[in-house]
């Protein structure tokens, strides 16, 4: 008998078994071709599961190739070649205010396609995508509109709303579970009365898939480093794949109860014996304990009970992990492989190597439903280099801040905020840490009516965090379209920001010289739309002010509140399409979008409509939640 027979389950079942069946065994006392079957079934799976690492590591590596390749070429470019400059189509007179349907031009054009009644309502759901022909870019290439089905984002499933991601998520969230749907079955034999194979193949892959669960989870994971996906757009992964573990377990406690019902049963094994069989009550216990986070981990309960949610998500994962250990000696090194990397992640990096404390100012906005936190920084050595807030941060990344002043809960509590000010260049040794927060119902609540009281306060921050996908999309473009709804712009604003610093000299006319050196002029645009007009405090007019004057093509449209939701995709469409010449040719064209569910999937929609038609297009979504 090789390991597996000497403890555990199938030694208990196959004497039970070999007691009862010795009428069944052949007459020369061969071994029962059942078991026999059992034995090699369990031998394969022990060789083929751990492979599936292999899988991983190999999809891994070809994400972390892509990645890196076009981590060095964009290195390599800008060496050898001067970026070039940003300037703004008419970057003296900022849009603000006009409607975005007062631009002729653009509702022109889809005139001239005869579907004026679909011109104003060009939203994302009726772009043509397989389908080319529209405007100057005629005929989109085979490729161009494979490209567009991936960037494509479906409607949301109606009656729950649920939010779908894009396409190509999709598609990688699929393969995730296609995978491991391979890994059950494949050579797995489903007769009854050997499904104890395919109990014991379902029970090893829930196991061997723990670190991968884990890792996708860590907000300090090198995933990050490999891949440049941050722990924002993993998550979705991380929570496909712990849909799958419990669909997992729950394979693993029918199929058990199916070893019960054909082989332990017969031989006189009460059900409620069976359960009192310790490996079988610790594993009922662990099962339980998954189904229940997968429960509580629902996006409606999120929603509503943030808090209770994870809490009840780190003590179940961690009890789970708890009963998992002692439920099979096959599943203690994932298990620990798994506690490691929470822990690591948890304590060596959230409360250690990325916390600091700062004393911040407190601001009630004019709307006065926002609180505005602003810190002085000041660059400081660390231990831990390159990784926390005290050595700096680059556009886009937010932190998690703690506000114990605020009452004992909140002492635990640690909310994401993005860093809503310009980032600090390596060079420089001082910056505003700014952060701009919306009240909620919670935390946000609490903190907006302390500052109403307060105008200091002791501000805990684990971070930064965050990817620099959507940074390093625009500077690989020629053109850009930042757009941003409400507090989007604590996104887009350093974004801009960051993307002028790197490649822009002011504009002074002594300087025309130094510009010309910069080679051909990359044109940006940035589009916010807020709910009140008073929201544009956050940022205040003379930040919008220079970036109009630094050559962004600033488009403001009334607030929402006022004038109704604006069209941003045909906005989005007719910004871009003044910007590609009918050969289609004006360069890459980076499209980066932050602000409601609804705003992030009709611009998003609107670019996979472009590249459908041949566009050189591209679009990341940057969202307050995952
Ligand atoms: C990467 C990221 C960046 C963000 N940047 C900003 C920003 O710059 N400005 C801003 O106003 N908001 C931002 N948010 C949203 C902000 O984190 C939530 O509004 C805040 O955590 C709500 O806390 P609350 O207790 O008041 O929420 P509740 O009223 O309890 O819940 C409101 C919503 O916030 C979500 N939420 C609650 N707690 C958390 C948490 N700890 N982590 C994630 N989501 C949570 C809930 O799911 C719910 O949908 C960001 C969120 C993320 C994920």
């Amino acid at each position: 008998m090789d390991l597996t027979f000497k403890h555990g389950w199938l030694a208990m079942a196959y004497n039970a078994y070999e007691a009862a069946d010795t009428v069944y065994t052949t007459a020369a006392d061969q071994p029962n071709p059942r078991f026999s079957k059992i034995k090699e079934g369990l031998a394969f799976s022990t060789t083929f599961v751990p492979t599936y690492h292999l899988v991983i590591l190999g999809v891994l590596s070809v994400f972390t190739l892509v990645h890196w390749t076009h981590k060095l070429r964009r290195r390599w470019v800008r060496g050898t070649q001067a970026e070039g400059r940003w300037s703004g189509k008419n970057s003296h007179s900022a849009r603000a205010d006009q409607p975005f349907h007062k631009d002729d031009s653009v509702i022109r054009e889809d005139e001239r396609s005869g579907s004026s009644s679909s011109s104003s309502t060009l939203s994302a759901d009726n772009m043509p995508l397989l389908k080319s022909g529209r405007g100057a870019h005629t005929g989109g290439s085979f490729i161009s509109r494979i490209r567009s089905i991936f960037i494509y984002q479906p409607r949301p499933i109606p009656i729950i709303n649920k939010v779908l991601p894009d396409n190509g998520t999709t598609v990688l969230a699929l393969g995730l579970v296609a995978l491991n749907i391979f890994y059950t079955l494949y050579g797995c034999p489903l007769e009854k009365m050997v499904i104890f194979v395919l109990a014991g193949r379902s029970g090893y892959l829930f196991v061997v898939n723990l670190p991968l669960l884990y890792f996708l989870a860590a907000k300090n994971q090198p995933i990050k480093f490999l891949t440049g996906y941050s722990y924002e757009s993993l998550n979705l992964l991380h929570r496909r794949l712990g849909e799958v573990l419990c669909a997992l377990a729950l394979l693993h406690a029918i199929t058990m109860t199916t070893v019960w019902y054909t082989i332990l049963r017969p031989v006189g094994w009460s059900f409620g014996h069976f359960l009192s069989q310790k490996i079988i009550y610790v594993g009922l216990i662990a099962f339980i304990a998954y189904e229940l986070l997968y429960l509580t981990s629902l996006g409606s309960f999120r929603q509503r009970w943030y808090e209770l949610f994870l809490v009840s998500h780190v003590a179940l994962q961690a009890g789970a992990l708890v009963l998992l250990y002692l439920h099979h000696s096959r599943s203690r090194v994932y298990v620990g492989l798994a506690l490691a990397i929470f822990l690591v992640d948890r304590v060596v990096f959230r409360i250690f190597a990325k916390s600091c404390q700062v004393s911040a100012m407190l601001t009630v906005a004019e709307d006065g439903k926002t609180a505005l936190i602003s810190a002085e920084w000041t660059k400081q050595s660390s231990f831990f280099t390159g990784i926390n807030i005290k050595q700096g941060w680059n556009a886009m990344e937010h932190v998690f801040i703690s506000v114990p002043a605020l009452s004992r809960k909140h002492f635990t509590q640690a909310h994401p905020f993005t860093i809503a000010s310009a980032a600090p260049a390596p060079s420089d040794s001082q910056a505003n840490l700014g952060l701009i927060v919306r009240a909620q119902d919670g935390f946000t609540k609490d903190l907006l009516a302390y500052a109403k009281q307060h105008n200091t306060v002791k501000v805990r921050l684990d971070g930064p965090y965050g990817s620099q996908t959507a940074m390093d999309l625009l500077m690989d473009s020629q053109s850009a379209v930042v757009v941003a709804g409400g507090s989007g712009i604590a996104v887009a604003y350093p974004l801009v920001k960051a993307l002028l610093s790197r490649s822009f000299a002011p504009v002074d006319d002594d300087n025309l010289e130094g510009r010309k050196a910069l080679g051909p002029a990359r044109k940006m645009c940035l589009i916010w739309v807020t709910q009140e007009a008073s929201h544009r405090s956050w940022l205040g007019p003379e930040k919008l002010e220079d970036l109009r004057k630094q050559g962004v093509d600033l488009v403001l449209p009334p607030p929402t509140c006022e004038a109704g939701r604006p069209d941003v995709a045909l906005e989005v469409r007719s910004w871009i399409d003044q910007y590609t010449d009918s050969a289609g040719g004006a360069g890459k064209i980076g499209v980066v979008c932050s602000g409601p569910d609804g705003m992030n999937r009709a611009v998003r929609n609107t670019c996979a409509g472009l590249a459908a038609r041949g566009v050189n297009v591209d679009v990341e979504v940057e969202k307050f939640g995952w």
